[in-house]
């Protein structure tokens, strides 16, 4: 019997917040695997941020998803057929795998992963490329010192949560921003954030003046827009910001706002840096080690906002756009 592979291919450039009718939802035979390739069944796919970047034409750092083509996206599954060397059925895997719920892919592109040591979500989160996000851009661009005061956006998400408990065990003072009162809540009673600030219903650069009595020395930006222009008036000298990503500004469907307050940076010998974690890609397995280690001796908290049902993407996606989502957002097949 054929099986049938359900999946979200992109329709139409969105412009704004993404609409149903920006993606196809369609229906084809499975295709089993060539050589070197592996047929891998989706079990769960990371919504990311970024992804509505991969949406919209130009050049970024990864390539656009063609008009037509499988929403790409990041996931976990079980391999059903192998015909590369390194796999065998019932192996899990990580591996970009569209919003589908069956890919064939070149078995190069997977790695495998370990149920028996986390559960599969956390491979798309914490011990995943949100994760990885985190400890790089924490720790290789923000270079946080001991006693050292770090404030991160996004604060309750699958990336900023993750900031924040990594400086919390480096010995820095650690100021979450995030929206909404149980977020707040979230990262200083649950993660241990030294204090958070609501930026629906707090003034954030007075929040700072009281939360940040010697400025700030990391910044981790993962909002851009009017947060990051706060943040800019509260430096220490010497400070980092690092500039992971500006999701206030992907719907935007006028000039993206830039910071006004950048003279901050010249006052207080201060830089801004972008990065983007697949630079470190070679280093993944050793960041990979040390944080399970974290997670195991229950330094590390990780929590996964998991909704069922691919059919919801389209929706469930916009989640992180609303601020809905508490943790790493991921999308259970069925
Ligand atoms: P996330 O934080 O789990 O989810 C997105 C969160 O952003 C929402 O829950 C919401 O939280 C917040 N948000 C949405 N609209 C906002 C707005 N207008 N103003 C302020 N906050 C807003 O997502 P994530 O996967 O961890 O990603 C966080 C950031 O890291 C994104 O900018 C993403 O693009 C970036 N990123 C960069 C890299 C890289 O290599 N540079 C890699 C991964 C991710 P609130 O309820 O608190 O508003």
């Amino acid at each position: 019997m054929t099986q049938i592979n359900h999946q979200f291919r992109l329709a139409a450039r969105p412009v704004g917040m993404p609409k149903r009718t920006d993606w196809k939802y369609v229906e084809e035979p499975v295709r089993q695997p060539g050589d070197n390739e592996v047929l891998v069944k989706t079990l769960y796919l990371s919504l990311d941020p970024a992804m509505r970047g991969w949406m919209n034409e130009g050049k970024s750092y990864i390539a656009p998803v063609e008009i037509d083509a499988v929403m790409r996206a990041g996931g976990v599954g079980k391999v059903i057929a192998s015909r590369h060397p390194d796999f065998k059925e019932g192996d899990e895997v990580y591996g970009t795998l569209g919003v589908q719920e069956f890919a064939t892919v070149q078995g190069k592109t997977l790695t495998k992963v370990d149920s028996g040591l986390a559960p599969l979500p956390v491979y798309l989160g914490t011990l995943g490329m949100p994760g990885m996000t985190a400890y790089f851009g924490l720790l290789e661009v923000g270079k946080p010192q001991p006693g050292q005061t770090v404030v991160v956006s996004g604060a309750a998400g699958a990336v900023g949560s993750v900031v924040g408990q990594i400086a919390r065990i480096k010995g820095c003072r650690v100021v979450g921003i995030a929206g909404g009162e149980q977020k707040c809540d979230y990262i200083v009673n649950q993660l241990g954030f030294d204090a958070a600030i609501d930026y629906k219903s707090q003034d954030v650069k007075k929040a700072l003046r009281e939360h940040c009595p010697n400025g700030i020395d990391v910044y981790f930006d993962n909002v851009g827009g009017d947060i990051l222009d706060a943040a800019l008036t509260r430096l220490a000298r010497n400070a980092r910001i690092v500039i992971c990503g500006a999701i206030s500004q992907y719907n935007a469907t006028s000039a993206v706002k830039g910071p006004s307050n950048y003279m901050s940076l010249l006052v207080n010998r201060a830089s801004m840096t972008g990065m983007v974690v697949f630079d470190y890609a070679d280093r993944y397995a050793d960041a990979m080690r040390e944080m399970a280690g974290w997670l195991a001796a229950g330094k590390l908290k990780t929590r996964e906002d998991i909704v069922t049902g691919i059919e919801t993407f389209p929706e469930t996606l916009l989640k992180l756009f609303k601020g809905e989502n508490l943790g790493k957002l991921v999308l259970k097949v069925a």
